[in-house]
């Protein structure tokens, strides 16, 4: 499936990983749909986008909110005519061993990234069923999808869900044609990893290098933090590829920290 004139739903693509993706997407000729709980950064990439000479659109949305999900699937739908591509990548960190953290958090968590995925994918598909042209859905996964690391407990469990969630997808969605699959990266330097450095460095009482160098970079064949680029180009090829050969899988872009 080629990715010119497809409509491509990002969720938290008005920052990070999700906005380069949104990006590349344009750039290779997909209509993109920019989701995202900050209206006015998914505004300011939508418009980044149409100025290069890219077709884009930003909607409001909570991917905790049923009704906020169903209005910005229908949005862009009403506006594009289809979803062919859904990323599901809205995401959080919060940083706490688990005997300190709550259940608030906990819950906070499980949402934003399950809840998110399972209300992203439910209103995608159903449209992707109506027109019968198929599809692929991404979730953003991460190393985490399979490895644990301390302080991380809810986001580890989350992240180990969406592989779940899309093997199971993968065999509801074959006989239309829907694909599901998981792109689990490294350590990307986004707000949400920027922002955990100092936290990380605070809760095991070193510095701020060192946290890169033997927390987040020690087991990479490199000691290379993974691009966004990197994760752009892993979402184009999954959500270009043409047949349900390549479903229910889960690629790992992590310079080699966790190798399958
Ligand atoms: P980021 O903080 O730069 O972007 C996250 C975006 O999600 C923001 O625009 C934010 O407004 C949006 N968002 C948060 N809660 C939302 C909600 N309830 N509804 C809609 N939008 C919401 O973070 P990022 O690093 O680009 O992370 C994107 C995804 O990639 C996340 O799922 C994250 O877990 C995953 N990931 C990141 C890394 C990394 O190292 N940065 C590694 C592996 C996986």
């Amino acid at each position: 499936m080629s990715l010119k004139d497809k409509v491509a739903l990002i969720t938290g693509s008005a920052s990070g990983i999700g906005k380069e993706i949104a990006i590349e997407y344009a750039r290779a000729g997909a209509k993109v749909v920019i989701a995202d709980l900050a209206l006015d950064a998914a505004t300011a990439t939508a418009n980044e986008i149409s100025q290069s000479g890219g077709i884009a659109m930003a909607v409001a949305m909570n991917v905790t909110d049923e009704a906020q999900v169903d209005k910005g699937i229908a949005d862009a739908v009403a506006a594009y005519g289809s979803i062919d591509v859904l990323i599901s990548n809205a995401g959080i960190q919060i940083i706490a061993p688990v005997v300190d953290s709550t259940l608030d958090n906990w819950k906070k968590m499980l949402a934003i990234h399950l809840d998110g995925a399972y209300l992203t994918t439910r209103a995608a598909m159903r449209e992707m069923i109506k027109k019968g042209n198929g599809g692929a859905i991404i979730y953003m996964g991460s190393v985490h999808s399979h490895e644990g690391s301390p302080l991380k407990a809810p986001y580890v469990t989350a992240k180990h869900g969406l592989i779940g969630l899309a093997k199971v997808v993968a065999k509801e969605g074959a006989k239309d044609k829907i694909r599901a699959n998981v792109i689990c990266p490294g350590f990307v330097r986004t707000p949400l990893v920027e922002k955990q450095i100092p936290e990380q460095a605070k809760e095991l009482g070193i510095t701020e290098e060192q946290v890169i160098k033997t927390v987040m970079l020690k087991d990479t064949v490199d000691g290379e933090f993974t691009t966004t680029h990197d994760v752009a180009q892993t979402a184009i090829f999954l959500g270009g590829f043409e047949s349900n050969a390549l479903t229910g899988q889960s690629i790992v872009v992590s310079h080699g920290w966790f190798m399958q």
